[in-house]
């Protein structure tokens, strides 16, 4: 029987271009106590409950999604996906053996998880072809930035399936809709903020 604990996610998005290669499926998790400069997603940081789902069933709704949707893999974000290494590494598992990739951004630095000796964490690891680490800081002047080229991150190829060849831009930033919401992902410059503030304005749900 699986006991392991429930994983907390906040938002789950379908065909995102600009969270890693190609298309994929974004899950964004509840929680963070990194604190960041500049956090760019503050309303994830509490550590409250959200969409509480049991990891491998959820695994299993994502896969068939991917394939409905024709995704490649899928993207792990949040909130910071090591602080429910447990669940995740239970979820990461059973992706990785449905043949889907897995990319994982961190607030933690990549020195910090690859020497970690926590179990759960060396089992998320094992299961992420693509690792994007490090805290975001606010006031770096780097205008530009996207998913692989990012001043403040590491970005490590933790498996094969991946390599710098299938590192390009495809979309920096995203403007989803679904259902009555408007969801933005990606790196947000000044222009994207102002549309961004204008539809915070309209009580919208944004990430
Ligand atoms: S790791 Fe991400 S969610 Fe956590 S404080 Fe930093 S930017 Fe915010």
């Amino acid at each position: 029987m699986d006991e392991s604990p429930l994983l907390n996610v906040a938002d789950v998005v379908i065909g995102s271009y600009a969270n890693g290669p190609g298309k994929r499926i974004v899950i964004w998790v509840q929680g963070c106590t990194i604190r960041c400069n500049g956090c760019f997603n503050p309303t994830l940081q509490p550590h409250v409950a959200k969409i509480l789902v049991k990891p491998d069933t959820f695994a299993a709704d994502i896969v068939k999604l991917s394939i409905d949707n024709e995704c490649e893999g899928v993207t792990l974000t949040g909130g910071e996906p090591f602080q429910q290494s447990q669940a995740l590494g239970v979820f990461a598992t059973l992706i990785k053996e449905s043949k889907l990739s897995v990319v994982c951004f961190s607030g933690y630095s990549a020195s910090k998880l690859l020497n970690s000796t926590d179990l759960n964490v060396k089992t998320l690891l094992r299961n992420v072809d693509i690792l994007i680490a490090g805290p975001f800081q606010k006031d770096m002047n780097y205008p530009n930035r996207t998913w692989f080229d990012d001043p403040d991150k590491e970005l490590v190829f933790l498996t094969d399936v991946y390599n710098k060849n299938d590192v390009f831009l495809n979309d920096n930033v995203e403007y989803i809709i679904k259902g009555e919401d408007v969801h933005f992902s990606g790196f947000i410059d000044e222009v994207d903020s102002k549309i961004k503030n204008i539809f915070q304005s309209h009580d919208t749900l944004l990430f």
